[in-house]
């Protein structure tokens, strides 16, 4: 069993790396927000506790979604490994995974983050742009207009959402990246966090996750 975390700001392509490394790997790729809407979805005991806080508008506490992570990996898809995505966010959820999977006789194999700085973050989230009149969505760079600031589709203006805008996302990020250092910061004093350079073409960060991961493997950690 080979139990990953992957550790990354939004943008950094962590999705995209998940699902390759999933298929390469052959292990589900879980995340948590996956996780809580099909445990409230099918109705079970600890989907409908989690529901009554998410109903509230609270978070979810850390002990109910360890819970529903450890009932996840003793689905049978999990046997040979998974692969944590979208949890943990905190030390402290860091903790109680660590402890959690400690009574299974279980550990985090690797934390692997994937690094890209807070310039190219902003500029992979920020370049979004939407057409007033269908909502027709562009993105500066995979994605441009034909004429600036025009829909190809309708000539309608395109405007950027509040969200959407670089000053809005890199203040999100400041305070993303914060909780996502502390969380590296304690698979690091553990010994198991790898970083990768996010920066590169997608094929060659797969190619050196898999590289940290296909080591572990040979030499029997
Ligand atoms: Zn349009």
């Amino acid at each position: 069993m080979i139990f990953l975390v992957l550790l990354g700001a939004p943008g950094a392509g962590k999705g995209t790396q998940a699902a390759i490394l999933s298929a390469r790997l052959g292990i589900p790729h879980v995340a948590t927000g996956d996780l809580f809407r099909s445990a409230v979805r099918e109705g079970s005991a600890i989907g409908l506790e989690a529901r009554r806080y998410m109903e509230r508008g609270q978070l979810v506490p850390d002990d109910i979604t360890v819970r529903m992570l450890l009932d996840r990996l003793a689905e049978r898809d999990a046997a040979k490994g998974v692969i944590l995505d979208g949890f943990p966010r905190t030390r402290a959820q860091a903790q109680a995974l660590d402890a959690a999977l400690a009574e299974h006789g279980a550990r985090v194999d690797h934390a692997l983050q994937i690094e890209v700085p807070m310039d190219e973050l902003v500029r992979r989230l920020s370049g979004r742009w939407i057409c007033e009149a269908n909502g027709h969505v562009y993105n500066e760079a995979s994605h441009p207009p034909r004429v600036a600031g025009r829909c190809d589709l309708d000539t309608s203006r395109l405007i950027q959402r509040e969200d959407d805008r670089a000053e809005t996302i890199r203040a999100r990020l400041a305070q993303q990246l914060g909780a996502l250092r502390e969380v590296s910061l304690h698979y690091q004093d553990r010994g198991v966090l790898r970083s990768v350079d996010g920066l590169r073409p997608v094929e060659e960060v797969t190619g050196d996750l898999l590289a940290i991961v296909g080591t572990s493997a040979r030499s029997g950690g």
